[in-house]
């Protein structure tokens, strides 16, 4: 196997230029050979976990090779798993998973009943990590030169994190990486050079984590080359904080002073470093922010910005026309395709459009399978994949090298950390070729139909949450005819929309406050992760309620018809997104109702005992 990049603790004693060569040369050799890559990872993990309890149960006895390997392991949900992964979390060590010691849990933003999957993880993992990492600016200096030469503007934050009855972390895989020696004791390297003192960046709590970050940032905007965040909707949060709050950040620019409001010490030292007063800035920033219009706010003070580094693809592609507002369409850029389970791939052509980006999956990065998946024609156009696998189905998964151009399939994973053929739940389609290794466009998440920021809510939630808000309209004698949802991305944050048609049987008329706890009802009844981004990360806003005039979801219907659905096969979609449909709905609407406070959302597990 082609050997990775060192990465190395001490500053690199050769040029960037090498460094960057021989990444480049990595990938180059990691995709010409995908396939015998690809038949070395599995051996490699099949050897290493042999004697794992998951592995002999189901009678592998040792066998290293792919056929075997594909005969004998089913293809499998998180819930085939969840047994493991809960003996793992009360504090069983022995090796049931993965033979190596699980250093802590990856809590994904995919949820089972209602929590986040726990993804068990290793130490050597974070080495895995790091080298995707590493690929992405040796890739970008292809296309932008010169970023070397300045800085990254990036917002960065950790979630909170809880401990498992047994005493292990639990946590999303960033805040994991960011706490990680590999990213607060990085060496000094030109294209991690950001502009937020790790300080900033790891200080927990969300107002002074991004006020902070957003003053260092606005001190060295000259400096600032590129700027970013992970998801699209974290970057427009932090747009949309600056429009509140820069005047007491013009404020201690002016005075060289750090506001009140941010009291942790490390993270005031921290930023003392970088502020100084500086009259004109503060002059600057302030002309600019009192405009009427933040059209290019981002080219203004930040004037040798290159590119946006955000992912806009699936359904992040939502925020496209905010950024390419607020940045007058500098170029969008998705560098990486990543997951708690596992990271997978790179984009090898950074600077092409949002709706054509591909990932190129790094065949190093684990043992990769695809289920192939039918799309229903019609108006829905929606995706089928079966719940669980007949043996003939666990048959038609094919290997990295062998899917074909056009073909849409789900991603399985067997990792170096316990996952043995795993449907991460991603639908992809193949684009094209980077040497033997496919490209992927990302399609969607199967089943999520809203999701504003990392939440991903799916039609069974969608549908339970409705069922135990309808029971307020008991008393009025009403009930609901049908419903339909939207994520409503125009405000920010954004919300989650849902339009209700009632049929009324009662005279008696039913209070707005009846509507605002059907609201809360339905936020109650959601995820963890949609509750944790309602009360903890405010990267979600209130839930609204639409009625909508009788007689609008005939309407609906035979809009979808005069598209070409069939009648027969007509069903009320549980979420609309197309405009003209959504254009529809609001015209229709005789009221709106939203969630009067926020949920409730703990940190941790339900059945850890705590109060969630
Ligand atoms: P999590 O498990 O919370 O780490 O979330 C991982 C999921 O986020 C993936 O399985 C994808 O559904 C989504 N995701 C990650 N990277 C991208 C990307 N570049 N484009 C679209 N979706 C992504």
């Amino acid at each position: 196997m082609p050997e990775a990049p060192k990465i190395t603790q001490k500053a690199p004693d050769y040029s960037l230029e090498l460094k960057n060569k021989k990444t480049l040369q990595f990938i180059e050799d990691v995709t010409s050979n995908a396939d015998e890559v690809q038949k070395k990872v599995l051996g490699e993990i099949l050897a290493c976990n042999a004697h794992v309890e998951y592995l002999q149960t189901h009678g592998l006895n040792g066998r290293t090779d792919r056929e075997s390997f594909k005969n004998i392991m089913p293809v499998i949900t998180y819930e085939d798993i969840q047994p493991h992964v809960e003996r793992i979390a009360n504090g069983d060590t022995s090796p049931i998973l993965c033979s190596k010691p699980i250093s802590e849990f990856l809590t994904s933003s995919g949820t089972s009943g209602g929590e986040r999957k726990l993804m068990p993880t290793i130490e050597e993992e974070l080495g895995r990590r790091s080298l995707l990492y590493s690929l992405l600016m040796p890739v970008m200096s292809q296309f932008v030169p010169g970023l070397d030469k300045g800085k990254g503007m990036y917002f960065l934050f950790i979630k909170s994190e809880a401990t498992t009855p047994g005493g292990l972390v639990a946590r999303p895989v960033l805040t994991s990486y960011y706490k990680s020696n590999h990213f607060k004791d990085r060496p000094y390297d030109p294209y991690t050079n950001y502009t937020s003192p790790n300080e900033t960046i790891l200080f927990p709590d969300s107002y002074q984590s991004m006020y902070s970050q957003m003053l260092c940032g606005l001190c060295q905007h000259k400096e600032v080359l590129r700027v970013g965040a992970v998801f699209a909707s974290g970057f427009i949060r932090a747009i949309k904080f600056l429009e509140k709050h820069w005047r007491t950040l013009c404020n201690d620019i002016r005075t060289g002073t750090l506001d009140s409001q941010i009291t942790d010490q490390s993270v005031r030292e921290a930023v003392m470093k970088i502020l100084k007063p500086d009259t004109r800035l503060a002059d600057f920033i302030e002309a600019e922010c009192s405009k009427r219009s933040w059209q290019g706010i981002i080219t203004k003070l930040w004037p040798n910005t290159k590119y946006v580094d955000v992912i806009v693809t699936g359904t992040m592609s939502q925020y496209i026309p905010t950024l390419d507002y607020y940045s007058n369409g500098l170029p969008l850029v998705c560098t990486m395709y990543a997951s708690s389970e596992c990271y997978f791939g790179v984009n090898l052509n950074p600077l092409c459009k949002p709706s054509e980006v591909s990932y190129t999956l790094m065949p190093t990065m684990a043992y990769f399978e695809f289920l192939p998946v039918q799309r229903n024609n019609g108006v829905t156009n929606s995706i089928s994949v079966p719940k669980t696998l007949n043996e003939k189905e666990q048959q038609e998964l094919v290997d990295l090298a062998d899917v074909k151009l056009g073909q849409e399939y789900e991603l399985v994973v067997t990792t170096y950390s316990g996952l043995y053929r795993y449907r991460v739940g991603d639908v992809l389609r193949v684009a094209g070729f980077k040497n033997t290794a496919p490209q992927f466009n990302f399609i969607c998440r199967k089943n999520v139909v809203l999701c504003i920021d990392s939440d991903k809510t799916d039609e069974v939630e969608l549908q339970n949450a409705v069922k135990n808000a309808v029971n307020h309209l008991l008393p009025f004698d009403a009930t609901l005819a049908e419903y339909t949802s939207y994520a409503d991305t125009t405000t920010i944050p954004g919300h989650y929309v849902l339009y209700w048609e009632l049929s009324l049987n009662g005279t008696t008329p039913i209070p707005p406050s009846v509507f605002e706890d059907c609201c809360l009802t339905i936020e109650e009844s959601l995820n963890s992760v949609y509750r944790q981004g309602r009360v903890c990360d405010k990267s979600i806003g209130p839930l609204e309620i639409k009625i909508v005039e009788p007689g609008t979801f005939d309407k609906l219907m035979d809009y979808a018809i005069s598209l070409g659905a069939s009648i027969n096969q007509y069903k009320t979609p549980r979420c609309v997104k197309f405009a003209p449909i959504v254009e529809l709905l609001n015209s229709r609407a005789v009221s709106s109702y939203f969630s009067p406070k926020c949920p409730k959302w703990f940190p941790g597990h339900k059945q850890w005992g705590n109060k969630n």
